[in-house]
């Protein structure tokens, strides 16, 4: 379609879209074509995490955001609209030289929203809110609507096709920190900027005919298209839709809308957030291409492109066909910002499907994904998670890197509350096995999950409520259980659902009842699409990673950049291979023995091979070389 053809129809539809937008800011739109999701998150405010390693996990982030000076992540913003600052610049991606620069500081805002919900925490938001009326002012100096640390130049250079990296990736990362500013921690100024900052985008992209867009669209740009649907929905306002139209990639949905994986030789992370934008807005308009779009996308990336650990890429790309793995373990495997985008997809992806295998897989990406790519003592976040043999895990520097993991790890671990809980009118589901209460206000109850999950192999929900209400309780019945059962206030009910589906007590429920339901767990073995002989071991849904010591890890590769390919490698070491594993059948069982005692951490150890390792869950190893994949003979 021709720009004017563009303009011409999507004037046309303002009203409908109004309507539906309007529809949208309370629950799903209405009409024909408007799609009813099926299951709908709670609010992260409404759930709280109970303690466990999530919680542990997000304190640790927490210390690390509140560690980091405001004057240091206004610097440059300031520096860019005339306005003094003395503060040392930042080092990595955030330093001065950095054409990405102040992308971490949108992240920030976004980390200090998703943690002032999560942890009803006023310090942080106070500190969001600072960052937002200094921002502001940043804006106001600018005159314009523009906020960014770098110049508009860049954006000069980017319309006319001259070298830059990334500028509409920078600003999505400031809109959306807005965003959630606003949206999650109630602060008003933060949406008069970030409307600001979409006027300025509406005019810098209104000139650019459909061509000279197609051109623009071909450099990173982030989710451009998600934040401008997000802010249609949340003000009811037609024309940032129309604006977000403008970002959504045709060249790159045409071939997912056709259901045909053309990823290869793609940018991992470029690309998904594209994908998140179209699953919104197909959650706006009902237009069922952009569902198809980010299904089957999901499908393909969950499935035939993922990795044991539920992760995707290698050297930040998919570089083969689907299904063809075997030969792409790295150093630079799973890219740590990429995993955060999937999660965020999967929870549109079960939203409308309620699909217990979006679920699982949600479940097998934040354990094996994301969970452990935060370091335990100072809240440093990961850029790759290496899956070849040998390597370890190195984390980022609290000043000098600020990569886009750093700041897609800052989020992740300021929201571990999010998808655990799901509800529709009638019931609610539970999809992820830590401890947490929901405060489900719509029916007057609160739901409480205790767990040592996976210490414990089950769970328990205690109900929590002035008077009895009737509902469904329904609990995910993970595809890797063996068996399992539930009880209902200590007495055994009859029947339980099979694996890959849920158990569902629907009934009046009153104070006090409890719902107990047992998960057991087994050693399974993850091989190779392409190549069985090459399997990891996983318990439940964990990757076990064998413990290969820490020979050649010293103090100054523990915590360098890994410079990616085809650049030279800073990251020169050559660990030795891990040990090659005699399997005894198809069972793991046969040849790897538990070593810790019921209700302890899982910890195992191999038998009858020629050297023996101890395995234990991927998420709590650091600072130790690991093996994820065997070589199995
Ligand atoms: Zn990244």
């Amino acid at each position: 379609m021709r720009r004017r053809d563009f303009l011409a129809a999507t004037a046309a539809t303002v009203p409908l879209w109004r309507a539906r937008l309007k529809a949208w800011r309370g629950r799903p739109p209405a009409g024909d074509a408007a799609p009813a999701p099926l299951a709908r998150p709670f609010d992260l405010a409404r759930v709280r995490l109970l303690p466990g390693p999530f919680l542990d996990a997000m304190q640790v982030n927490r210390r690390y955001l509140m560690g980091l000076d405001p004057d240091r992540l206004l610097h440059e913003f300031r520096l860019t609209a005339g306005l003094p600052s003395s503060a040392e610049p930042l080092g990595g991606w955030e330093s001065p030289a950095s054409e990405l620069r102040g992308h971490y500081t949108g992240h920030y805002l976004s980390a200090c929203a998703l943690m002032s919900a999560s942890l009803a925490d006023a310090e942080v938001r106070a500190r969001g809110d600072l960052m937002v009326a200094e921002l502001a002012r940043c804006q106001q100096a600018l005159g314009n609507g523009y906020l960014s640390a770098f110049p508009e130049e860049f954006f000069d250079r980017l319309r006319a096709g001259r070298s830059v990296w990334a500028p509409f990736y920078t600003l999505h990362k400031i809109m959306a920190g807005l965003l959630d500013m606003h949206t999650l921690a109630g602060n008003a100024q933060a949406l008069e900027v970030l409307k600001g900052m979409a006027r300025w985008t509406a005019g810098w992209a209104q000139p650019l005919g459909d061509d000279a867009m197609a051109r623009v669209l071909e450099r990173e740009f982030g989710g451009m298209n998600e934040l401008l649907y997000n802010l249609a929905a949340v003000t009811g306002t037609a024309w940032y839709a129309e604006l977000a139209h403008r970002f959504d990639h045709e060249r790159f949905f045409g071939p997912l809308a056709a259901g045909r994986d053309e990823l290869k030789g793609l940018h991992v992370n470029t690309n998904v957030p594209k994908v998140i934008g179209a699953a919104r807005r197909w959650e706006l308009t009902g237009e069922a291409r952009y569902r198809a779009v980010a299904e089957y996308f999901w499908r393909e990336v969950s499935t035939r492109r993922a990795y044991a650990t539920g992760g995707t890429s290698n050297g930040e790309s998919w570089n083969t066909e689907p299904g063809v793995l075997a030969a792409e373990l790295s150093s630079f495997t799973q890219e740590c910002c990429t995993s955060y985008n999937m999660l965020k997809l999967t929870r549109h992806v079960f939203g409308w499907s309620a699909d217990p295998a979006a679920a699982d897989y949600y479940e097998r990406l934040l354990w094996n994904g994301v969970l452990g790519t935060q370091h335990p003592a100072d809240g440093q976040k990961l850029y790759y998670v290496p899956l070849a043999s040998g390597y370890w895990k190195l984390f980022g520097d609290p000043l000098h890197d600020f990569w886009c993991c750093t700041g897609t790890g800052c989020e992740s671990a300021a929201k571990f509350g999010d998808s655990i809980w799901f509800h529709d009118d009638d019931g609610v589901w539970l999809n992820q096995f830590i401890a947490s209460e929901v405060d489900w206000a719509d029916k007057g109850v609160r739901l409480v999950q205790d767990t040592r999950f996976p210490a414990v192999a089950g769970t328990s929900v205690t109900v929590r409520g002035p008077r009895p209400v009737r509902f469904a309780l329904r609990v995910r019945v993970p595809a890797w259980t063996r068996g399992g059962g539930a009880s209902l206030n200590g007495r055994s009910l009859e029947g339980f659902a099979a694996p890959g589906g849920y158990c569902v007590v629907d009934r009046v429920w009153k104070d006090g009842d409890r719902l107990e339901v047992t998960l057991p767990m087994a050693l399974h073995a993850s091989p190779m699409p392409d190549d069985p002989t090459v399997q990891a071991v996983m318990y439940g849904p964990l990757v076990l990673v064998g413990k290969l010591g820490t020979d050649g890890i010293t103090d100054t590769n523990r915590r360098a950049e890994p410079t990616r390919p085809p650049r030279v490698p800073e990251f020169t070491y050559q660990p030795p291979p891990a040990p090659a594993l005699r399997a005894r059948g198809g069972d793991p069982s046969a040849w790897i023995q538990r070593t810790s005692a019921p209700g302890q951490p899982p910890a195992f150890r191999t038998s009858g091979q020629e050297r023996d390792v101890d395995l234990v869950p991927f998420y709590t190893l650091v600072d130790e070389r690991y093996a994820v994949y065997w070589k199995v003979g």
